[in-house]
């Protein structure tokens, strides 16, 4: 395999917050010319048996994927996990625990927004989850554009839902180390996702890198739906400086709100390290 493959190894289904199905996407991938797919729910892997049917039944390959919230110098950091077994029994218990403080924290973020006069959001935002275990943010803006009270989800994130925000609750994820180690255990391979979204320091971010690295991480996402173009250049040479295979992703949520569709992206550099090459056991 080499960097000209249509791999799209991040997109998420209604198993977290995208509002495709898994059968959906993976026709929708094979639509688009997907040649090796994976489904990454956020800390969920309730998908992954579907998604990998599915892709075989629309003639594309599959890799198993998830997205692991992580905390990292108090910010959330995104870890992807691919080629694992979706049935290891840690994993799963580690991805369980990751969920839950999901809840309270949705009751939070609720009682916030009708601080400022927006009410009845946690039970808003239900009417759009898939899987109980996992109301997201996303969910929360999907409620809010429903209501008029902004013309899309990203300006609901501005205005409401990130740091400073009313319906911003903080909140403690899983740790780096832990998150590499299950998916490690479970025989996968973990990926930095959308390194150039978060909101580091020069320092924090090689603080990131190198530990990542020290815990055994080897890639990073650097065709991202998630990085601007610029972001595209600056993470291929941070992941040669790194020494980490690069990945490629569209991070999928919905048509109605995701700018990048599946498949859509430019081609990695070629020369980087495809992910896929560390993976080829691996692919279903
Ligand atoms: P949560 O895991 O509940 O904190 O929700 C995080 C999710 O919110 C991400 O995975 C994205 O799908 C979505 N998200 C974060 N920032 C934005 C944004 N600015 N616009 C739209 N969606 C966003
Ligand atoms: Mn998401
Ligand atoms: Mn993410
Ligand atoms: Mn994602």
């Amino acid at each position: 395999m080499t960097s000209i493959l249509n791999a799209d190894l991040h997109c998420h289904s209604v198993v977290s917050d995208g509002t495709l199905t898994p059968e959906e996407l993976a026709a929708r991938a094979a639509a688009n010319g997907v040649e090796l797919w994976s489904l990454t729910d956020h800390d969920e892997v309730g998908g992954q048996h579907r998604a990998a049917a599915a892709a075989k039944a629309n003639g594309i390959k599959y890799l198993t994927g998830t997205e692991i919230s992580v905390t990292f110098a108090n910010e959330t950091v995104h870890i992807v996990g691919l080629g694992f077994d979706p049935d290891d029994a840690a994993m799963k218990q580690g991805l369980y625990d990751t969920r839950g403080g999901r809840g309270r924290r949705a009751q939070e973020m609720s009682e916030g927004l009708a601080r400022v006069g927006i009410h009845g959001a946690y039970e808003g935002a239900l009417k759009f989850v898939g899987n109980p275990e996992l109301i997201s943010r996303t969910h929360f803006a999907r409620f809010l554009v429903e209501g008029g009270w902004c013309k899309d989800t990203n300006e609901v994130f501005r205005k409401y839902l990130t740091e400073g925000k009313p319906g911003y609750v903080p909140h403690r994820w899983a740790n780096l180390k832990d998150a590499i180690g299950w998916i490690h255990d479970a025989g996968g391979l973990a990926v930095i996702a959308h390194p150039g979204r978060y909101k580091f320091t020069a320092n924090e971010e090689y603080a990131l890198f190198l530990e990542f690295k020290a815990h055994g991480g080897q890639a990073i996402e650097v065709v991202t739906g998630s990085h601007s173009p610029p972001e595209y250049v600056e993470y291929a040479e941070k992941a040669i400086e790194f020494g980490f295979a690069a990945s490629r992703g569209s991070d999928f949520h919905s048509p109605d709100e995701s700018h990048c569709d599946l498949g859509q992206l430019p081609w990695l550099p070629g020369n980087l390290k495809p992910v896929w090459e560390l993976l080829e056991s691996r692919v279903r």
